[in-house]
């Protein structure tokens, strides 16, 4: 027999225990104890998310059924009338998966049990290696595969802007600071980094590289091109998400596996690169999209399509909700490989600077666990993530205008971050 349990209150969890915002969802019920915890992580607006949910979501939602969650969902997707906003995705997302944690912990199940089980004990994970100089990248690469790891993305210097924010000399006089991007040094660097690469360590890794959006279609196209006898695993976002009609040409013209989607939040986005097989890898944003409820949809759609998954896993991004990733991955048969930005271990980077790392274990209990590679859940019912508030209370949200997307070219004119 149906339980019938409804939801109590909801309150917004916002944390920044490693220095990103973190914003974490808690929706309580009719029964004493029982909560589910979600993820409504937008970093750069967690002010914004967090009026969304107290002000309009939490007296829209107090009362209803916590087992309902397809109509759930789709009455707070509906109830603004204008849709899809990165607002909006990320604070429904926060109560959408707090519900499925919520029936998890109701039928004691892990959520990949109630998403049809575990096609596999773990999960494949790739890293991140970013260095100055090859010889840098290639210790770090040694670094993660003496962990395990099968799956590197492997940039240079960020994005290929570098990380200094003042103009560089090159510029029109009196030109705006911001992070510089040269597109054909960095193509011709980046093809380089590969060749060497490659020659350095052989072609037993899967390496991955993020243009980030941050050229032009046909520059990606070179770059594509160019990448080919490396064999990358994938060349991710190498398109805006505004300009993925280029993806057809792209695809006539270069055999480098693609994977896209981080910034998507509309399903006007992805449906048409699926269905039309542009792309290999579809990797939205599980928060940006609205949540479990949404993402185990692309993932069916996709499958059906042969194009596998491979999540957005970033930092800025709560241990709950790379606990939801996890699940989906485990119960996807078209999973191709998760995005993992280091939780545990530190990543390298931290580790060399000797810095102060593991805040986030101390507010957070639960989390998905590395090892040889793999990411393993814990078994716990629902998502198995737990939120320690007295010590998340220690580490307050900044809320300072970020400043790393005022990307620059040559001329000092914006591009897309
Ligand atoms: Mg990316």
């Amino acid at each position: 027999m149906t339980r019938k349990v409804t939801i109590r209150d909801i309150e917004v969890i916002n944390t920044a225990p490693e220095g990103i915002n973190l914003t974490v969802v808690k929706v309580l019920t009719s029964e004493d104890g029982l909560y589910g915890l979600g993820c409504a992580t937008f970093a750069y607006r967690h002010e914004a998310v967090t009026t969304y949910i107290l002000k309009y979501l939490k007296p829209l939602m107090i009362g209803r059924d916590v087992s309902a969650i397809e109509e759930n969902w789709a009455l707070m997707h509906q109830n603004a009338y204008w849709r899809n906003g990165g607002v909006e995705n990320n604070a429904i997302s926060g109560i959408d998966l707090a519900l499925w944690d919520i029936k998890g912990k109701m039928a004691d199940m892990p959520v990949y049990d109630l998403l049809g089980g575990a096609v596999r004990k773990a999960v494949p994970v790739y890293r991140h290696v970013d260095g100055a100089s090859v010889e840098e990248i290639v210790d770090q690469v040694q670094y993660y595969q003496s962990l395990g790891v099968r799956h590197l993305r492997v940039q240079s210097g960020g994005y290929g802007g570098g990380l200094d924010m003042r103009a560089p000399a090159s510029a029109p006089r009196g030109a705006l600071d911001g992070i510089y991007l040269n597109s054909r040094e960095y193509i011709r660097k980046t093809v380089a980094l590969f060749d060497k690469l490659r020659e350095r360590l052989g072609f037993e890794m899967d390496f991955v590289h993020d243009v980030h959006e941050r050229i032009t279609p046909a520059e990606a196209l070179t770059l594509g091109k160019a990448l080919e006898p490396y064999q990358l695993f994938f060349l991710e976002d190498a398109l805006p998400l505004d300009q993925t009609a280029w993806f057809q040409h792209f695809r006539n013209q270069c055999a480098i596996p693609l994977a896209e989607g981080e910034l998507f939040n509309n399903p006007a986005e992805w449906r048409q690169l699926i269905v039309n097989h542009l792309i290999d890898f579809i990797r939205v944003h599980l928060t940006q999209v609205g949540g479990l409820t949404p993402a185990r949809k692309i993932a069916i759609l996709a499958g059906e399509f042969g194009v596998r998954t491979a999540w957005h896993g970033p930092g800025d991004m709560s241990p709950v909700a790379h606990a939801a990733n996890i699940h989906l991955d485990l119960a996807s048969p078209n999973f191709g490989v998760q995005e993992w930005s280091g939780i545990e271990p530190p990543n390298f980077v931290i580790q060399k600077l000797n810095e102060k790392k593991g805040a986030l274990l101390e507010v957070f209990d639960g989390l998905p666990e590395f090892k040889d590679g793999y990411v393993y859940p814990n078994d716990r019912p629902g998502l198995g993530v737990t939120i320690n508030e007295k010590e998340a209370a220690k580490y307050p949200c900044s809320a300072d205008v970020t400043t790393w997307t005022q990307t620059r070219g040559r001329d000092g004119a914006l591009v897309l971050p």
